[in-house]
């Protein structure tokens, strides 16, 4: 690691790669600083030993677990987070959906006129990003997953709108990718949220990373940087090196400088970064923090349905081709409403990893019989119910009432109203009455009318229940450094820039670029904008500057 460059990016997910990848097709000397591990495909947890091993869980009381371990699960008092650790952010165990939020999303006035204004620069980043993720649906004429199969039925029986999503999945290159990668088609396996061990997940290890590598970007993993300050004309990173046999002895921190700093920790880790830079000396707005929402993400089950679900991975099984699990997410019924952003939702069928097979069953067989909403009636009914769960005891999760299991993860809008706060120098998320907004009660009954589609016992989410006092769980943070205007609406400009206070000054070479800058939820999964943004960010970045960068594939030979 040299001592300065011209762009440090701190995190690796969809933000921070694409920074890299851009910054270093423009010729500049770019370091890129992750926490987590660097994972190849083969790599992933596929037993229950292994995805122990590979969770780190943060609660009020304490950090269990390895820091670099890749699945991330922060719980709070109202709102719990699951993220991804490693090279790669969260791309590594995300379910792959990439989809555009309705046009009325942008016409909130929480975003920044410019941004609202100039929607070709928009188009464009979407562009860019899509044709670097190769986003593409499940492929029409393969066998159609079970799950699949089942959310269609049960749209056409309720009259609504069904559509596999758009995903950042490989179904047809065997071989060197578009950045010279090797990648396999998609099996089908069903693992993608533990990570894709065939190496047909379009993650940021297979496009944005190699691509910022082939241009001459270094990329260091195992590095926890802890703030950020400014020294004359020169960002100064002060960081920790994780799993050195260091941190017993609280080892002083190294630093290295920039002209230009990107934070891309996510929405979580940007925020705490921003907050810890505070307490160091940096001046910020005082909207840091605020404006945290879950993106609405609401997670239910239906549970021992008429229709055979199949939404348990492989794990260690060999792939079914001809009967796949399928991709997390495959299809989509979307209930959003262009008259009213906050208002639709939209529900996806998931998966649950294979390695969490055993817990899965016992976890949702148990709160089915505890919490459960039997939608099916009479005597014949209730004899097949009991039939499939004997064959599930019997059988194992792949079979029977499990394997006629559901598992639905909407979106819809929340009132964005959470706040990150750093408490004892540990990031917490405060957040009063977070699960008791009314749009999870509109949620909940549109859930339970597809459940009776399928005869199933709707199942909601253990924790939604007063038992829990209604906690929500969200894989798709966002908020906490959101843009504005100016410092007193938000943290960040229209272009990431991070405001010096309330005022519209900002600090020329001090960037947001992740899922913290978005201002609200977009009802829909946020990657693709999360990388729209990102793209965009770093089209301003350069121009602002009199750099440029193309978005060609030239042959890695010639570089
Ligand atoms: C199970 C699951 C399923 C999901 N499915 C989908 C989906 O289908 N579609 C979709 O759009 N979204 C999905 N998401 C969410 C999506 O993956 C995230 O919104 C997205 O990855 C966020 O991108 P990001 O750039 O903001 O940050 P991240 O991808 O979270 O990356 C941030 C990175 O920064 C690193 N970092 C943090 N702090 C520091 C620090 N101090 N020093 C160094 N490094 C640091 C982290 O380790 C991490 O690797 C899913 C998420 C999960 C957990
Ligand atoms: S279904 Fe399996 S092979 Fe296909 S992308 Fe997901 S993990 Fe990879």
């Amino acid at each position: 690691m040299k001592p300065t460059y011209d762009v440090v990016v701190v995190g690796s997910g969809y933000g921070g790669s694409i920074t890299a990848s851009r910054m270093a097709r423009a010729g500049k000397k770019v370091c890129l600083l992750e926490r987590g591990k660097e994972f190849q495909p083969g790599e992933y947890p596929d037993t229950f030993e292994a995805g122990g091993k590979e969770t780190q869980i943060d609660t009020p009381l304490g950090h269990l677990g390895n820091k670099t371990a890749l699945v991330d699960v922060r719980v709070n008092k109202e709102i719990n987070v699951v993220k991804g650790c490693g090279l790669g952010g969260t791309s590594l165990i995300n379910a792959n959906v990439g989809m555009e939020p309705e046009a009325g999303v942008f016409e909130d006035p929480c975003w920044p006129g410019a941004l609202r204004a100039d929607k070709a620069t928009l188009a464009k980043a979407y562009a860019a990003a899509n044709q670097m993720l190769r986003t593409t649906p499940y492929p029409e004429g393969a066998p159609m997953p079970a799950k699949a199969l089942s959310m269609k039925t049960g749209a056409e029986k309720l009259g609504l709108t069904w559509l596999y999503t758009p995903i950042y999945v490989n179904f047809d290159i065997d071989g060197p990718n578009h950045v010279g990668i090797d990648q396999k088609p998609c099996t089908g396996c069903g693992d993608c949220c533990s990570g894709c061990n065939v190496g047909a997940k379009n993650t940021m290890i297979m496009n944005y990373l190699p691509d910022a590598r082939n241009h001459g970007a270094e990329i260091y993993t195992q590095i926890n940087v802890r703030y950020v300050g400014k020294q004359g004309d020169l960002w100064t990173v002060f960081f920790n090196r994780l799993q050195t046999g260091e941190e017993p002895f609280d080892a002083p921190t190294a630093t290295i400088t920039a002209g230009i700093v990107v934070l891309a920790g996510g929405t979580l880790g940007s925020t705490e970064l921003l907050l810890r830079s505070a307490l160091h000396g940096l001046a910020v707005s005082g909207m840091l923090g605020e404006h945290f929402t879950g993106n609405g993400d609401f997670l239910a089950f239906g549970y021992n349905n008429d229709l055979r679900a199949n939404s348990v991975g492989d794990g260690t099984r060999p792939p079914t081709p001809a009967d796949p699990v399928g991709p997390n997410i495959s299809s989509i019924i979307d209930l959003r409403d262009p008259a009213d952003p906050k208002g639709g939702m939209v529900i996806e069928e998931g998966v649950v990893p294979g390695f969490m097979a055993e817990p899965f069953a016992l976890l949702v067989s148990t709160a089915a019989a505890l919490e459960g909403v039997d939608t099916g009636t009479g005597f014949g009914d209730a004899l097949k119910k009991k039939e499939r769960e004997a064959i599930s005891l019997l059988r194992g999760p792949y079979h029977g009432a499990v394997n006629h299991t559901m598992v639905y993860l909407v979106m819809t809008g929340d009132d964005d109203r959470g706040k990150m706060v750093l408490d004892n120098d540990r990031l917490r998320i405060d957040w009063p009455g977070a699960g008791q907004q009314p749009v999870y009660d509109k949620v909940n009954d549109q859930l339970l009318a597809l459940t009776k589609a399928f005869n199933g016992v709707y199942t909601k989410n253990p924790v939604w229940t007063n038992l829990f006092s209604k906690d929500l769980i969200t894989v798709h943070p966002l908020g906490g450094c959101i843009m504005g205007e100016d410092g007193a609406k938000g943290v960040v400009n229209h272009k990431g820039q991070v405001f010096t206070g309330a005022g519209d000054v900002v600090y020329e070479g001090l960037y947001v670029s992740d899922g913290s800058i978005i201002p609200r939820p977009l009802c829909i999964n946020p990657s693709l904008t999360i990388s729209a943004l990102a793209e965009r960010n770093c089209l301003y970045m350069a121009a602002d500057r009199g750099w440029t960068f193309t978005y060609d594939f030239p042959n890695l030979s010639d570089l």
